[in-house]
C-alpha cells in the first residue's frame, strides 16, 4: 500500500498528463486519451503524455485538504496535476460524497476522507474531472453515480456505476442535478446546508466562475475558447432555478461566488444571451 491505492506487482494505471484521467492498467499505455482528443479539450503539442500514480508522487505531488465551511472539505493537489480542480467531499450525516477528483491521490487524502466518515458515493461535473474516481470508489466500496448521457466516458468498467437522469437525490440535503451545456451530462450538486444553510451549488465548470467573484459564465470550451450557444445556457439556467442556493464553488479553490449566486446566475445568463446575439458596446 503507498498512495492510499493497492500497489500490487504487475502493469500499473496510466494517468493522461493533461487531464488526470486514470485509465485501466496495462503494460503500456493507451495511444490516446479519447477525453482530451476531443475538440473540448487539447492535446499537447508533442504529444500525448502520460504518468502514473507513482510518478507524480516521485514528482512531488502532494495532496492538499482544508475545511472550506463547516461539512465542505476541499481536496486538491499540490503541484496541481492536469486540470487543476480541486475535489469537493461533502460530509453529511447519511454519508459523504466525493465531488471531482483530481488524478492525483494519496493515502494521506484517503485518510483524511476515512477520518471524516469515510465515502458513500463519488461524481464528478463532466468527464473533464472524473479523474481518479475509479481509485476512490474501489478504495471505500463507494458508487460512483454519473448522468447517464456522459457514463460512456468512464474510462474504467465500474461495477459500482450507478447512472441517473434529470436528478438525483444523494442524501437527504444533497442532489445531483443535470444541467447540459458543457457536455450534455454536465452537471452540478445543490448542497443545501451550504453557505450557512442558504444553499450551495458545486459547480465543475457547468456554471463557470468568473474571476471578480460576481459574474458566472458559461462555455463549451474553456481551453479551446468555444462558446455555449445560447439554448444550451438556458437550459443550464432553468435546471438549477427550483433550487435555494447563494453560493458557488467551481471546480478550482478560487475563484467562488461567495453570495447572491441566485440571481447572479439569471443576470450573468441574461448578459450572455444578449452579447451572443451582438450586443456589446462599441457597436
Ligand atoms: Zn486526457
Ligand atoms: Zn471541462
Amino acid at each position: 500500500m503507498s498512495n492510499g491505492v493497492d500497489r500490487t506487482a504487475g502493469p500499473r494505471m496510466w494517468i493522461c498528463a493533461a487531464c488526470g484521467n486514470h485509465y485501466p492498467a496495462a503494460p503500456s499505455p493507451p495511444t490516446v486519451c479519447a477525453i482530451c482528443a476531443d475538440e473540448r479539450q487539447w492535446v499537447p503539442p508533442g504529444g500525448q503524455r502520460w504518468t502514473t500514480l507513482d510518478q507524480l508522487a516521485a514528482d512531488g505531488h502532494r495532496s492538499d485538504v482544508r475545511e472550506i465551511e463547516p461539512g465542505l472539505i476541499g481536496i486538491g493537489v499540490e503541484p496541481s496535476v492536469g486540470i487543476g480542480q480541486r475535489a469537493l467531499l461533502v460530509t453529511t450525516a447519511e454519508g459523504n460524497l466525493l465531488w471531482d477528483p483530481p488524478g492525483f491521490l494519496d493515502a494521506a487524502a484517503v485518510r483524511q476522507v476515512r477520518d471524516a466518515g469515510g465515502l458513500r458515493a463519488v461524481s464528478a461535473s463532466h468527464p473533464h474531472f472524473y479523474g481518479a474516481i475509479t481509485e476512490w470508489s474501489r478504495t471505500f466500496d463507494a458508487e460512483i453515480l454519473l448522468p447517464e448521457a456522459d457514463a460512456s466516458w468512464l474510462t474504467h468498467l465500474a461495477p459500482a456505476l450507478r447512472t441517473w437522469r434529470d436528478a438525483l437525490t444523494v442524501f437527504t440535503d444533497v442532489t445531483l442535478i443535470e444541467c447540459g451545456g458543457h457536455f450534455p451530462g454536465s452537471s452540478v450538486v445543490h448542497w443545501a446546508p451550504g453557505a450557512g444553510g442558504s444553499g450551495a451549488l458545486l459547480s465543475g465548470d457547468t456554471i463557470f466562475v468568473t474571476p471578480g467573484e460576481d459574474r458566472v459564465t458559461f462555455v463549451w470550451s474553456a481551453p479551446n475558447r468555444l462558446p455555449l450557444p445560447a439554448r444550451a445556457v438556458r437550459g443550464v439556467v432553468s435546471a438549477v432555478r427550483p433550487y435555494a442556493f447563494d453560493r458557488i464553488y467551481g471546480g478550482w479553490w478560487a475563484p467562488v461566488l461567495r453570495r447572491d449566486a441566485k440571481r447572479v446566475v439569471e443576470a450573468s445568463a441574461r448578459r450572455y444571451i444578449e452579447v451572443m446575439g451582438g450586443a456589446v458596446a462599441g457597436d
